[in-house]
């Protein structure tokens, strides 16, 4: 049965990381039916809904002015408007602006409807071939400053650890991982959902020739197995 979207309602509405066919027909239906959508970008989100189809008035929102925004998108819902939220690529919030947003209309009492869909940590993980019953998301690690704490932190870290990274960061990453936490197994996934999808696994130092043959190109995952994985603890366990 197909939901009516409810005025004063926000719709946080995930979008594909690549292929476009990967949204969901609950998406396409609350993307055409609330009134307004706040948009990371108004370019990429309008390439999206033009692809669906959709004509639909945006309000733009960064992480440099989602401060700002915040308070209008509270005023918009306060008012009876029903907004969905999205993001370039993926689930709002993960490793994205929105928590701003939702933080101001939670607190405000709004009702915020989750409208599930693809995330790129969710994906690398199942493809990653290592345990994924528990796992840490780190998201991007600091550019410079904290950079080594954080990773050092992981260190002793049992459960499998995730991370984003750039093409730019990509070879520095992997080779800041094994300085600080060894030669652990790792997997890389990259363009994931893309034409060039690729998934690496290995040691890290495995990884780094097949990434430093290939090139550095598109967005990547990095999976990394937990301190204990290599003693067997962690491989087969469900719980
Ligand atoms: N909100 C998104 C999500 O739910 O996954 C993440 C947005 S974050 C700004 C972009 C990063 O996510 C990229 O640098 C990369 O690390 C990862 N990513 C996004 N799409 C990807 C894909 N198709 N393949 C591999 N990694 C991807």
């Amino acid at each position: 049965m197909s939901e009516t979207v409810r005025p004063g309602v926000l719709y946080v509405v995930s979008t594909p990381i690549g292929n476009l066919e990967d949204i969901s027909q609950r998406a396409i239906r609350i993307l055409k039916d609330v009134d307004i959508i706040a948009a990371e970008d108004t370019r990429t989100t309008g390439r999206l809904l033009k692809h669906l189809g959709i004509t639909k008035k945006l309000l733009s929102y960064h992480s440099y002015n989602e401060a700002r925004r915040a308070p209008q998108l509270l005023a918009l819902l306060t008012d009876g408007k029903s907004v969905g939220l999205v993001t370039d690529a993926g689930t709002p919030g993960i490793s994205d602006p929105a928590f701003e947003i939702l933080r101001l209309v939670v607190e405000n009492g709004i009702i915020v409807v989750p409208i599930p869909g693809p995330s790129a940590v969710l994906s690398a993980l199942v493809v990653s071939g290592l345990p994924f019953h528990r796992f840490v998301f780190e998201g991007f690690l600091p550019v410079k400053k904290g950079r080594a704490t954080r990773l050092d932190r992981l260190k002793n870290e049992e459960r499998t650890v995730v991370l984003y990274e750039s093409p730019h960061r990509i070879l520095k990453t992997v080779n800041d991982i094994r300085t600080v936490l060894g030669e652990r197994q790792i997997t890389v996934a990259r363009e994931l959902t893309k034409k060039f999808e690729e998934v690496v696994r290995g040691t890290v130092s495995e990884v780094l020739t097949r990434l430093e043959s290939k090139g550095p190109k598109g967005e990547y995952v990095i999976v990394i197995a937990g301190v204990d994985y290599e003693s067997g603890a962690a491989k087969h366990s469900n719980n």
